[in-house]
């Protein structure tokens, strides 16, 4: 299951609130050298990175299953090296000889800490690219860079792919205006992923199409989870432009076999696609790897 484009967000926006919590601390040690009248968990303390908001913030990250392990493994080694050289700093800040040692390594691990900082928020921002816009579903880079590690942990136990265009798109667009196609686009990518489960996915693949990733232990499971989303989204009523729009649309659906490239998997599914649009719209062609097609609608 992906991230959701909220979720990414939420950590950028958790991961600011900490630097700047950072940024506060290194005002309290300013605070604290002046006076030196409180013994400060954050700055004096042997494991003082588990005492700072900063710290509190990456262990909760840490603690959390994610993608993100590696950057945040870095960032935490930079961070205890921060603290350590802040502590032993005001050690022996009161010696001249080794005073200037320590600043420059308390400097120089700050610098390492903030460039760690750094190249995690590129890499959030640039997976934030990965999702898009309007739907806020993950786009088909997503898709490719995750499909072969996908297919090797599911497709045992059945994984299948359906693609899915919406019927007539064009004219909605032309009735009710682009923007209330927009919002049917929107609404149909909440509904999509309402109908799923929890470890499925759904993709904008592009324009007024979509891609379910589906676990099915069997074509006749994949079948019954593809119709059951098919006729959800044809009963919903979607509310644009102050009008109640329906929408259908058409599904070619195929499985995912071992080691298979996904190239070859949206081929076989497009065809799909376009045999059921042939057939007249709204329904699902179930495709197999010998290119037979099934109208499971019928
Ligand atoms: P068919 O049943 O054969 O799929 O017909 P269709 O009208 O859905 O297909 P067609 O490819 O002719 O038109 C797709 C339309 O989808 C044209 C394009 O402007 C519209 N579209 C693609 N992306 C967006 C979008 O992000 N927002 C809106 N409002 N329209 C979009
Ligand atoms: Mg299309
Ligand atoms: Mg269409």
């Amino acid at each position: 299951m992906n991230r959701k484009f909220k979720q990414i967000d939420a950590i950028v926006r958790g991961l600011n609130q900490a630097t700047d919590a950072h940024f506060k601390w290194l005002v309290k040690i300013l605070r604290f050298v002046a006076s030196r009248d409180a013994d400060l968990p954050d700055i004096t303390c042997d494991n003082a990175h588990n005492f700072c908001e900063f710290g509190a913030w990456l262990n909760a990250q840490l603690a959390e299953e994610g993608g993100d392990r590696n950057y945040l493994l870095d960032i935490h080694k930079k961070h205890v090296m921060v603290h350590q050289a802040c502590r032993e700093l005001i050690i022996l800040l009161d010696k001249d000889a080794e005073r200037s040692i320590h600043f420059d390594r308390f400097e120089t691990a700050l610098l390492a800490f903030t460039d760690s900082l750094a190249r995690y928020k590129v890499h959030l921002l640039q997976l934030r690219t990965s999702y898009d816009a309007l739907t806020g579903q993950p786009l088909r880079r997503i898709l490719d860079e995750s499909f072969d590690s996908m297919n090797d942990q599911y497709s045992e136990t059945g994984l299948f792919l359906m693609l899915l265009d919406v019927d007539h798109f064009k004219k909605i667009n032309d009735t009710y205006g682009h923007l209330a196609g927009d919002c049917v686009l929107r609404s149909l990518a909440i509904n999509l992923e309402d109908n799923i489960r929890r470890e499925e996915s759904v993709y904008r693949y592009g324009g007024e199409e979509f891609i379910v990733l589906l676990h099915a232990e069997s074509g006749r499971a994949a079948t019954v989870a593809a119709e059951r989303i098919r006729c959800a989204i044809a009963a919903a009523e979607i509310l644009a432009a102050e009008q109640r729009i329906r929408i259908t649309f058409t599904a070619g659906l195929t499985r995912v076999h071992r080691g298979e490239p996904l190239r070859e998997v949206l081929e076989r599914a497009d065809m799909a696609l376009y045999k059921g649009k042939n057939a007249g719209r709204n329904c699902t062609m179930l495709i197999s790897r010998r290119l037979d097609c099934l109208n499971v609608s019928a």
